[in-house]
């Protein structure tokens, strides 16, 4: 299991492996030992995916106490997140065209007994490959899986078992405590060819033999000379989202989402702002085609209380712990606070941003403001993320440099 889905427990987690995040990093990342011995990686994701401890917090504590050649590993990692983001950000329909693939395969489910037998073996960790089975059932258990693992998770997926990518990566994001659009997403495309045209990743029994130190071995049992899947058509870009600034001395309320549960961040960018309310808009398994997985759903449930915890701490005021889930419900909620801005942070490429879009117009015909808050971290970093990732690491030397203040909205 994950962990308890505290900001205070995130922190303490990055201070027991800020040793470990130099070159003993750099050189044991790859290995996945099991479950019980996760020492080689930080286990940090399901905390940094919701923010409850953020990416230039990460970075600036690695860089406190190594040199930045002894830590280029680590922060390149931390960076993949904000580069898969900031790419996601400008090519919205990678999650359209992946929302609407995926709906239209749960139909198929109901309809095709062979695909959905297939389906259900592979979910249920009885392929009759240990260590997919093994890892299926970590899956469930854990709601964590180690890097490598989910990438030859999702190529055995593809091109072993044949089943559509869509379904996997929806099966991920469901039971993932760190389940994230962006990363998840492009991960699978990526492994099956679709996001690097032509060049997938193929699980190979020789490598998982040595990566998981002889724990598994499946000669014989992986197509290790499959093709990529065949392309898909290119996306159209569009720029990143402007930031907007919460207007101060009028009454506000913040909306928190799973996407950014640090509303400490909110205030201290923000000085002047009246704030009178707040909510959440998420509900831990609003997101989902199908259920959540139960460790997913837990850290979801256990991070927005968190969150609400800690909003009431900093501001003095309760935080309405029903999620207003709905826009109707959101601004019944802003209407009945008396609210003239609702300030949210920016809601990413995924299954808020339709919500958020279609809550400014709500709100705005009862004279209510939307304000759309964006960490400077990701204002810097995200224009960078059009292109390939050797494109975006070209800039993370300046983006890292200023980490300390990055926390702030620009
Ligand atoms: C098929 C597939 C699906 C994935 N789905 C998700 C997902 O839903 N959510 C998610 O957070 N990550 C996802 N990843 C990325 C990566 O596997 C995890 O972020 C990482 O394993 C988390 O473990 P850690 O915290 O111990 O990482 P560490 O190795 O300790 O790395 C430190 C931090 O860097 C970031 N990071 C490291 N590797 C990656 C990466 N490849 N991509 C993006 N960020 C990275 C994470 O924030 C991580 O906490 C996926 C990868 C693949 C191949």
């Amino acid at each position: 299991m994950p962990g308890p889905a505290s900001r205070a427990e995130g922190l303490v987690r990055l201070e027991a492996f800020l040793p470990h995040a130099g070159r003993d990093y750099a050189a044991r990342r790859n290995h996945d030992h099991g479950p019980q011995a996760r020492g080689n990686v930080s286990v940090l994701s399901p905390w940094i995916r919701h923010r409850l401890v953020t990416e230039p917090e990460v970075v600036a504590a690695v860089l406190k106490l190594h040199a930045p050649s002894a830590c280029a590993k680590f922060v390149q990692e931390v960076c993949w997140r904000t580069y898969w983001k900031g790419w996601f950000e400008q090519h919205p329909d990678a999650w359209t065209r992946y929302r609407s693939g995926l709906d239209r395969l749960v139909d198929r489910l109901d309809r095709d007994a062979a695909l959905a037998e297939r389906y259900r073996q592979a979910v249920e960790g009885r392929t009759g490959i240990a260590c997919f089975d093994a890892w299926a059932g970590e899956l469930a258990g854990h709601g964590y899986l180690h890097n490598h693992a989910r990438m030859w998770m999702a190529s055995i997926w593809i091109f072993t078992l044949r089943l559509p990518w869509e379904l996997g990566a929806d099966w991920f994001l469901r039971h993932l405590a760190d389940g994230d659009p962006a990363s998840n997403t492009l991960s699978w495309r990526w492994v099956g060819g679709l996001q690097t045209r032509g060049k997938h990743y193929l699980a190979r029994a020789a490598n998982i033999a040595e990566y998981t130190d002889g724990r598994f071995d499946p000669r014989g049992e992986l197509d290790e000379g499959a093709a990529p899947l065949p392309a898909d058509a290119p996306f159209e870009r569009q720029p990143p989202r402007t930031p907007a600034r919460p207007q101060p001395g009028v009454r506000t309320g913040l909306l928190m989402t799973l996407d950014d549960l640090h509303p400490e961040s909110a205030f201290a960018a923000s000085p002047g702002i009246d704030w009178t309310a707040a909510a959440f808009l998420d509900a831990p398994d609003a997101r989902d085609v199908l259920p959540a997985g139960t460790v997913a759903r837990a850290f979801r449930t256990g991070a927005l209380a968190d969150a609400g915890r800690r909003w009431t701490a900093a501001s003095g005021l309760q935080a309405d712990h029903a999620a207003a889930t709905s826009v109707p419900e959101c601004v019944d909620w802003a209407r009945a606070h008396g609210l003239r801005q609702v300030v949210a942070p920016h809601a990413c490429v995924g299954p808020i941003q339709p919500v958020l879009d279609a809550l400014g117009p709500a709100l705005d015909a009862h004279g209510i403001a939307l304000v759309q808050w964006q960490r400077r971290w990701d204002v810097a970093a995200w224009p960078h993320a059009a292109r390939g990732f050797f494109h975006f690491r070209e800039h993370i030397g300046k983006l890292v440099a200023d980490c300390d203040d990055m926390n702030l909205s620009a």
